[in-house]
């Protein structure tokens, strides 16, 4: 069984290669074919001749399959892996009304980088935006399960809905549309848009950048150390800035990474650096991979 599995894979593979779709699109769509999943059912009590005229079968399937992709969305999982959506207004009363919960979403201000859905290279933000979580490793939407299923399918926002891998024209056409802000989602709590503008003017995303970046070019030991202790501070002050904002306004640590984006604390590990606080609360910049 592990061999036609195998094998199987491997076929994919090379289908998906005469095509622009993944491997895992085209298994997908293979596998709806009723006689794939039958075949795989009784491989294990066919003999040499059968197994011969099963494969040939399957392959036939296959390769017809591939030749004629659906225009439709076979939920293969796959554009959920390459990273996670981006929220446009549409997609407003699902955040307003939890379908999409707070607690795994998160805001990406301007400035930091973000990663294309159609995998370009990234690019630096000129306007922020709302994020569904993704797995830190993976990348994968954290809505995508185990299963490659989606796990708020009939809730999923705008951008899923446009995904069409048949045809990229359908998600081109949001790029550059609106995107979903924080003033959006809290523009009825005037207290958290009056904390959030102040976090935004106090702690910017490139007065991080513009710190790190002077570590990096420092010349001589007053330079770097000067710099060295700006970063520090930086990091230190947006720390406490959105811990005593989180107990004045009771506001959940599960949420603060879509109130005032992700901490500088993680955020400081883009530019190659960690923050290590000692125990008695004094900080120390040192390389990200530091032991
Ligand atoms: S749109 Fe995405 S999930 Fe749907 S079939 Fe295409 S790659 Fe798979
Ligand atoms: S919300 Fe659902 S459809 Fe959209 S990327 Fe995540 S898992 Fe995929």
């Amino acid at each position: 069984m592990q061999v036609l599995e195998r094998e199987w894979q491997t076929l994919m593979d090379e289908l998906a290669a005469a095509t622009s779709l993944s491997p895992l699109r085209v298994r997908a769509q293979a596998e709806i074919e009723s006689i794939v999943g039958e075949t795989f059912k009784a491989w294990p009590g066919l003999n040499g001749d059968g197994r011969v005229a099963a494969w040939a079968k399957l392959m036939t399937t296959a390769t017809q399959s591939s030749q004629s992709m659906l225009p439709s969305c076979v939920s293969c999982g796959e554009c959920c892996r390459v990273s996670s959506p981006t929220l446009h207004p549409d997609d407003l009363d699902l955040v307003r009304e939890q379908k999409l919960p707070w607690n795994r979403l998160y805001t990406l201000r301007r400035g930091e980088a973000a990663r294309s859905v159609s995998g370009a290279a990234p690019f630096v933000l000129d306007r922020e935006q709302v994020k569904i979580r993704e797995n830190s490793e993976s990348h994968h939407c954290e809505f995508l399960t185990e299963e490659q299923c989606c796990s708020v399918h009939i809730d999923r926002p705008l951008q899923c809905r446009a995904q069409a891998c048949w045809d990229p024209a359908q998600a081109r056409e949001l790029i550059g549309q609106p995107r979903l802000t924080r003033e959006d989602i809290f523009g009825e709590v005037p207290a958290l848009l009056e904390i959030i503008r102040a976090h935004e003017a106090r702690c910017p995303f490139p007065k991080l950048h513009v710190a790190c970046e002077k570590v990096a070019t420092a010349q001589g030991d007053e330079q770097m150390a000067a710099a060295v202790n700006e970063v520090v501070e930086v990091v230190a002050f947006e720390e406490v800035f959105r811990t005593e904002a989180a107990q004045r306004l009771d506001i959940p640590d599960d949420v603060l990474d879509l109130i005032f984006g992700r901490s500088f604390v993680e955020l400081v590990r883009l530019f190659g650096f960690r923050v290590d606080k000692g125990a008695d609360g004094s900080r120390t910049l040192v390389p990200r991979d530091a032991k």
